[in-house]
């Protein structure tokens, strides 16, 4: 069914890169088997699932949105989408996205843009514009996200659908192609609460492969989610942050918040205003280490080991150097150079203490911001993003101004805490707003019992 429409909505979306029918199929005759002979099956089992084209699918092809990756098969699946796969899950296709997941509206993706189904003027939000309007515009019932800097959230906020950045280290990143890793986190795109429960906990828990996984089993979110339905938020206390509001925030996603803010209140929250003086910061240190981290991650794209390869013209010498300059010159988009470039200034000799050392200092006054908010509230919430969804090429020429947008979504990446988007009604302009809350860090759980309260 889901195939049937993703063939007649993507002519107005194109949120898929690669649509993978017969796996899917194939899949989903598996489980049918399976249940047909009575085995007992995961909750998911049959409830098929689209996938952020930044997550690796062993033989689907897989390009991050990058002409640098044209034509590249991985030979491995990421962790999460070998869990799918146990859990019986179809997988649909691979989703579009700004080029490396770098941008917040999909218009930097090397294979033309993906449009909001709520109003295809506009865009869906991005990076991860695909998943989130495949979501939106059921064709997909679920779909996988990264999100480094809000690219799980915003798209969400931008669709009506909702998103979810896990905590750091709580689903495993092997596999995701790497933006920022110290910033980079894989989670669910849903249309409810509930969805976004059932998914982090099949992805979720401890990997051996992944480094940074914490190394404890995932959090009990689904119950959370469950216990919130009942919409009993007595002796819940929440935190509405005082930097991510009023000024810079449009009318209309300010109205929408204020009165979720009010229900949640309604459903017995207390609700006190908290400071985190330090965000003020937090956009200018993002947009230091995210670069810096990309120009080191994107290294690995010569021309030698994935995709794309461009030997130098006649009259210039064939060296490796002149490949991997040729390559990388016609392979990127402009996006990704601007930031290879900024991260490699800001990380050479004589500039990284000015540049990256401070970054780093700034993220360990974010992270000690959290830490004492949290010994004040149970959860704090803000606006997902400063406005709704903008039209194509609004702000595609002026990268500041799309990097500005990113502000209420960035730190939770930076202090690597949980956050989640639901949706919280329409602006004037008819278009979604995003509310979100954020949570401790390994206390995801936290975020599901009032988004499914207030959903
Ligand atoms: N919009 C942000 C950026 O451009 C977030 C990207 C992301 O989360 N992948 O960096």
């Amino acid at each position: 069914a889901h195939l049937d429409v993703i063939e007649s909505a993507e002519p107005q979306i194109n949120a898929f890169l690669k649509v993978s029918a017969d796996v899917a199929r194939e899949q989903a005759d598996a489980i049918d088997a399976k249940r047909a002979a009575g085995e007992e099956l995961a909750p998911l089992a049959g409830v098929p699932i689209a996938i952020k084209d930044m997550i690796v699918t062993k033989g689907i092809e897989t390009t991050a949105a990058s002409k640098i990756l044209e034509g590249w098969i991985p030979p491995y699946d990421a962790t999460v989408i070998t869990k799918l796969k146990q859990a019986g899950m179809p997988i649909l296709g691979k989703t579009n996205l700004d080029e490396f997941a770098q941008g917040s509206s999909t218009e930097h993706s090397a294979y033309g843009n993906t449009n909001n189904p709520w109003d295809t003027e506009r865009v869906p939000g991005g990076s991860g514009g695909g998943s989130a309007a495949a979501v939106g515009a059921f064709e997909a019932p679920l779909a996988l996200g990264t999100d480094t800097g809000g690219s799980i959230r915003q798209p969400g906020a931008f669709t009506g659908t909702v998103g979810v950045k896990p905590t750091y280290g709580g689903v495993s990143r092997f596999g995701a192609i790497a933006m920022a890793s110290s910033l980079d986190q894989i989670g669910p795109v849903t249309r409810t609460v509930l969805d976004s429960a059932l998914l982090q906990e099949t992805i979720g828990g401890h990997d051996p492969k992944d480094s940074t996984s914490i190394p404890s089993p995932a959090p009990a979110m689904v119950s959370a989610a469950l216990e919130g339905q009942k919409r009993d938020l007595s002796g819940m206390k929440v935190g509405l942050i005082k930097e991510l509001s009023g000024d810079g925030f449009d009318e209309g996603v300010s109205q929408r918040f204020t009165e979720a803010v009010e229900e949640l209140k309604a459903m017995g929250a207390e609700v006190v205003e908290v400071s985190l003086p330090h965000l003020k910061y937090a956009l200018g240190a993002y947009y230091v280490i995210m670069p810096s981290e990309v120009s080191s991650n994107l290294a690995r794209y010569d021309g030698m080991r994935y995709g794309l390869r461009v030997m130098p013209p006649e009259g210039v010498p064939a060296t490796a150097a002149n490949m991997m300059a040729y390559t990388r010159e016609a392979g990127f988009g402009d996006e990704v150079k601007r930031r290879i470039i900024l991260g490699t200034y800001a990380l050479s000799a004589g500039y990284y203490d000015a540049w990256y050392g401070s970054a780093q200092k700034v993220r360990t006054l974010i992270i000690a911001d959290f830490n004492k908010a949290f010994e004040q509230v149970d959860v704090l919430v803000s606006p997902t993003a400063p406005s709704t969804a903008f039209k194509f090429g609004e702000k595609s020429a002026d990268p500041l101004s799309m990097y500005l947008g990113d502000i209420a979504t960035i730190p939770a990446n930076l202090a690597g805490v949980p956050a989640i988007s639901i949706p919280a009604g329409l602006s004037e302009d008819g278009m979604p707003v995003g509310f979100q809350f954020i949570a401790p860090q390994q206390h995801d759980e936290v975020l599901y019992k009032p988004a499914a309260a207030l959903e």
